[in-house]
């Protein structure tokens, strides 16, 4: 087998910035900073945004005024604007924003569960048949986002068969799909391809989106893993900003902008305008005061000048490649 020849030729990036990425900032961004940069997001061609979550704003405060984004955002058509729930409660409230999509979230671990929504994963389960019975009546797709599937900060590796379990329950309630979330950024290209094809050879059809971290700098090559095994749906966070504040050192979902350039270079399709993402990071770095840790910002798009053109040699090498 030739390597890197069998990959999708495109790839849906869903932008977790509004929610994943700055339920974990110190800064708390108003309700109309947050419409402008999801608004902003609207021009790069983005079909899929995770607005912000319905959690009780005791625990997340960041997240309090998600209702407000979503009533005030300009929604385009084709474009699925998302909110995460972790009960009934919540997805009512998701329900009565509108959302396009709710995703209950869960762990794999039963101590970060606790941590992160305060209730076994029993429990949890539960919420999520009340959720899935709520959603069909509304016609909004009902999606699942298990956390810490490639290894728990409290309790270490996370047993394939309790994912497998988790997400046969899951599949039989009508969740369309499963998002493996890598929520401390524990996971390595030969792990995600292992929890990728155990879980594809009992649940073949089974519609897959990973959410990397970087927190250990194995992001994008954890993507390269999982385009190799056949998966082509990703989260990603402008600017590489997130983390998740119930899970000790986890910042940083992987870098929109960087995958999207890595994936670009590849001659994998995105749908994404690159120079329109680099200048919606530009905006999280203002709005929050602090660098981010995207590199593509810091060293540019390659082979263009500032504005986005490309530069005519590599016009040049491009046409050379292709004959
Ligand atoms: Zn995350």
């Amino acid at each position: 087998m030739i390597p890197l020849t069998n990959l999708p030729n495109t790839v849906s990036i869903r932008e977790v910035g509004p929610r994943d990425g700055l339920q974990n900032e110190d800064r708390m961004l108003t309700t109309a900073q947050k419409i402008a940069l999801i608004n902003a997001l609207n021009d790069t061609g983005i079909k899929q945004i995770e607005v912000g979550s319905f959690v009780h704003p005791r625990f997340v405060p960041q997240m309090a005024d998600t209702a407000e984004v979503f009533a005030q955002i300009e929604r385009r058509p084709g474009v699925i604007y998302s909110a995460i729930a972790p009960n009934l409660k919540g997805a009512q409230r998701a329900i009565a924003a509108r959302a396009d999509a709710v995703q209950v979230f869960l762990s794999t671990s039963e101590s970060h569960n606790q941590s992160n929504v305060k209730m076994s994963i029993a429990d949890s389960l539960s919420a999520a048949a009340d959720i899935a019975h709520t959603l069909k009546e509304s016609a909004i797709s009902f999606e699942a986002v298990l956390s810490v599937v490639f290894g728990c900060p409290f309790e270490g590796d996370v047993p394939l068969e309790r994912v497998l379990l988790i997400i046969e329950r899951l599949l039989a309630m009508g969740a369309e799909q499963i998002t493996l979330g890598d929520t401390t950024g524990m996971a390595h290209p030969r792990l995600v391809q292992a929890i990728i094809l155990g879980i594809r050879e009992r649940f073949p059809q089974v519609p897959l989106r990973l959410h990397p971290h970087s927190a250990r700098g194995a992001g994008l090559a954890n993507v390269l893993a999982a385009l190799e095994v056949g998966v082509d749906r990703f989260d990603a966070s402008l600017g590489g900003i997130g983390g998740c504040p119930f899970a000790p050192g986890a910042p940083g979902n992987i870098c929109t902008e960087d995958a999207v350039h890595m994936l670009h270079e590849m001659g994998i399709d995105t749908g994404l305008n690159l120079p329109k993402l680099v200048e919606c990071a530009r905006r999280v770095e203002e709005l929050l005061g602090h660098e981010v840790p995207g590199q593509v910002i810091k060293a540019g798009i390659c082979g263009h000048i500032p504005n986005g053109e490309p530069r005519p040699w590599r016009a040049a090498a491009k046409a050379l490649y292709a004959s």
